[in-house]
């Protein structure tokens, strides 16, 4: 652990300290979000930054995902379509529909098919990082932080219910909700396991590929959750940087030779992002992965003068301004 709050210290002072001039002070006014958060953005998209501000206050599309565990897509469609919803098949992503009409009643949670477990309401963004991970269907899968379950029941069917995965969950009652979220999405080859993702290296196994969608202070929930405008501190970030890097070594300590590790987060912040997966990259020797074929921008390569692998190029990120999803990262690695 030396190794990791020497690396976070490296870049503290930089990464943690603001310019807040007027300019910034009347955007942040102007918007409602904290000022670091402003000079947040001016750094990422420049001129963008009050196009990528307002749009966290236009409602995102609703989404979900069909699960094939359960039912057929085209049943799915026209199911709904008899209930008075409107899905649009989305072309990026396997199972991915936009919801581009919603009847009064049923609301899109309370619906018979929604019980039945023919589909989860899913962010666009959010059913990336299982695909991008792809496991095959004999694998031994590690899930590091899977309540309430999305990725989880969405890598079971890519993995059509066969090989196994440990889905854990510190959380007791988050833990609750992924149980009940896998049963009713007919979920059969994972096994929740209610303990911190980083004891997992202690037990020695080593697994296939794993999965990190790590805690993170959800940045990217902006345009869903307005009051992400003033919630996270900066000491707040510290603490989720913490939680992240070493959630990240035991997941790289429990990876094979030759497998593949997804760290995601719902947030743009490049403290929870590519500062911690350049960790695994510089220290860990890990090779970033090109992930083809979804419409996103590239990892940054420098931030407020902190300069990052090259590879990080490969990671990726989304935006409501640009790609018309929740905040999201997503990187892929593969351990030599
Ligand atoms: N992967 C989930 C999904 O797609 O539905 C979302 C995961 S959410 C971003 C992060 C989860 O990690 C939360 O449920 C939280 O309780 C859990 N968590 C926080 N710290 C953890 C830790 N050290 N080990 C395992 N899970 C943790």
């Amino acid at each position: 652990m030396e190794d990791m709050d020497l690396y976070l210290k490296k870049h503290d002072e930089v990464l943690y300290h603001y310019d807040i001039d007027d300019h910034v002070r009347e955007l942040a006014r102007k918007y409602g979000f904290l000022e670091y958060m402003v000079e947040r953005y001016l750094n990422i998209f420049g001129s963008d930054a009050e196009i990528f501000m307002k749009s966290c206050s236009a409602q995102l599309k609703r989404s979900l995902r069909c699960n094939t565990l359960r039912t057929d897509c085209k049943k799915l469609e026209d199911r709904m379509n008899e209930r008075g919803f409107k899905l649009s098949k989305v072309s990026w992503t396997r199972y991915g529909y936009v919801v581009e009409n919603t009847p009064v009643r049923p609301t899109l949670g309370s619906t018979l098919e929604y019980m039945k477990g023919y589909y989860y309401i899913q962010g666009l963004a959010s059913m990336i990082p299982p695909e991008v991970l792809s496991p095959s269907e004999d694998d031994l899968v590690l899930d590091m932080a899977a309540s309430p379950g999305g990725k989880t029941s969405q890598l079971a069917q890519l993995m059509g219910n066969r090989g196994v995965i440990v889905a854990l969950e510190k959380n007791t009652a988050r833990l609750r909700r992924l149980n009940s979220n896998l049963a009713r999405l007919g979920v059969a080859n994972t096994i929740t396991v209610p303990i911190p993702g980083d004891y997992v290296s202690s037990i020695g196994i080593k697994f296939d590929s794993v999965l990190l969608d790590s805690p993170c202070s959800g940045e990217g929930l902006l345009p869903v959750d307005p009051s992400r405008r003033t919630k996270t501190l900066p000491q707040h970030l510290r603490e989720f940087q913490r939680v992240q890097l070493s959630l990240l070594i035991a997941g790289i300590r429990s990876l094979r030779k030759g497998g593949k590790l997804v760290y995601s987060t719902c947030s743009i912040a490049p403290e929870e992002n590519e500062v911690i997966v350049n960790f695994a990259v510089e220290k860990f020797g890990l090779r970033t992965e090109e992930i083809r074929g979804i419409p996103a921008d590239p990892g940054l390569v420098e931030y407020k003068g902190v300069r990052f692998s090259e590879d990080i190029k490969k990671c990726i990120r989304l935006y409501p301004h640009k790609h018309g999803t929740e905040g999201f990262f997503v990187c892929s690695m593969r351990k030599e």
